[in-house]
């Protein structure tokens, strides 16, 4: 009998027991108590919504209510801010923080400054430091991901995992001898190592760097290609840059600079072309065919009075357009809220027409058109279940940020990047309360000091 009561009592604690587990479904994160921008396809909004995260994926978003269903290990109070999904930026050259601000608007600044410092300062130290010091930047300002170019880019990948950001991280590869490799052969061989390393990463996926159409020899584009191919990993590459290039190609091959790297055979799904500024309409045409990812980065283009790509038509055509910032020599600035403002405001000059440019497709661009460009829209650049887990969280209490009318107006033109408040990536609160904590950002800081004195000794000389 007694035997028969203890079963009893066990099958009747086992139901409460499965029921509760029905009841209330575990979770590592709810956020709540903000406007979440899903980014979705019917691109819906949520005021007093709730995001769940659930290891490193988003396993629900809805209103108010889906909080009560969740047990979690922790809440986010969004306190009225806006969530939005982690911004990303598709074209940098992280490790350049260390020379930014030098010689801004020197005319012959490239060849004066850029060249020489790289010379005789680069190293993987240096990779290293300036690629912390603007994930840092980058981290704090809303960007999860970023697609990014450079010479010892393994040292620079070390940086933005240890920040804890998402990295398409490609090892820059030119023609000319540099700190890393007197070649582009030795930079592909360093490019090759790098992927070994990274290439089950679960933030870093590392890829090839062309530096542009002008500077890597048609070899060199060939065997990155087949590498690319081979390995399925990512190219990105300045393309259709500067008119200088442009009419370069055109005199010397009778084609465009996005012509010549079709008829090698690079354009596709696995390519990222950066700036494409001087491209004709058929070449838009056949950057849609090729399915390329576009990285448009409208302050570094309009700082350096290169001029305004056709980014709008691009992406009005349905060609996979992102916003990136460039360098921190180029644009000084590694946020994706200060890009977009000023391609709002451009394009709409640039056509005179101030309804060319509404702030949702800007944030479109800043997200999911972000993560089309990349090819990995399956994955990142929206709130919805399945996603990866990268969430921003802007604040509203702000002096700039009050009122808000319309959330996308107040990110394109009231927002800055110091509205940030959190940051999750992967799944894991990367920055809080406006504080990173995966790193002491101080110490990132000395450093900085430290190297930017030798920088500025050096300069002094050229
Ligand atoms: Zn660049």
């Amino acid at each position: 009998m007694k035997r028969v009561i203890l079963m009893l009592a066990m099958v009747v604690l086992g139901g409460c027991m499965s029921r509760n587990a029905v009841d209330t479904k575990e979770a590592d994160i709810v956020i709540k108590n903000g406007t979440v921008l899903t980014m979705n396809g019917e691109r819906e909004v949520i005021s007093e919504g709730v995001v769940v995260v659930k290891g490193n994926r988003i396993v629900e978003v809805g209103g108010a209510d889906l909080a009560k269903e969740y047990s979690t290990k922790e809440v986010v109070d969004a306190d009225g801010g806006i969530i939005m999904p982690g911004m990303i930026n598709t074209h940098t050259h992280v490790s350049m923080t260390v020379f930014r601000s030098l010689a801004d608007d020197v005319p012959d600044r490239l060849t004066r400054y850029i060249f020489p410092l790289e010379n005789m300062m680069v190293s993987k130290e240096m990779s290293y430091l300036g690629a912390l010091h603007g994930s840092i930047e980058m981290a704090k300002g809303g960007v999860t991901t970023m697609v990014d170019m450079y010479l010892y880019e393994e040292s620079a990948a070390e940086a933005v995992k240890e920040i804890g950001l998402r990295g398409i991280m490609t090892q820059n590869i030119i023609k000319y001898p540099t700190a890393d490799g007197k070649d582009g052969a030795a930079k592909i061989e360093l490019a090759k190592e790098f992927i070994e390393k990274y290439r089950n990463d679960e933030l870093i996926t590392p890829g090839f760097g062309p530096h542009a159409p002008h500077t890597v020899t048609k070899e060199d584009l060939e065997i990155i290609r087949d590498l690319s191919k081979e390995y399925n990993l990512p190219v990105s590459m300045h393309v259709a840059e500067t008119q200088k290039e442009f009419d370069k190609f055109k005199a010397e091959y009778g084609m465009t600079p996005v012509e010549y790297l079709d008829s090698i055979g690079l354009l596709n799904e696995r390519f990222i072309a950066a700036h494409s500024i001087f491209v004709t309409d058929s070449d838009i045409e056949l950057m849609k065919k090729r399915d390329v990812g576009v990285a448009h980065n409208m302050v570094a283009n309009i700082k350096s009075a290169k001029g305004v790509s056709p980014a709008l038509k691009m992406h009005d055509e349905g060609l996979r357009v992102g916003l990136g910032t460039d360098g921190p020599m180029s644009g000084n600035t590694l946020d994706i809220i200060g890009q977009m403002g000023y391609v709002a405001k451009v394009h709409k000059l640039a056509n005179k027409d101030r309804s060319v440019m509404p702030p949702l497709k800007v944030v479109e661009m800043a997200t999911i058109g972000g993560a089309r460009a990349i090819h990995r829209e399956d994955e990142l650049g929206s709130l919805e279940k399945g996603k990866l887990a990268d969430v921003v969280i802007v604040e509203t209490k702000s002096a700039n940020m009050v009122p808000i009318y319309n959330p996308y107006s107040a990110l394109v033109y009231s927002a800055n990047a110091s509205n940030v408040d959190t940051v999750i990536v992967n799944g894991r609160v990367v920055v809080r309360g406006k504080e990173l904590i995966t790193y002491d950002e101080r110490k990132s800081r000395e450093m900085m000091k430290e190297f930017s004195e030798r920088v500025e000794k050096i300069a002094e000389t050229l």
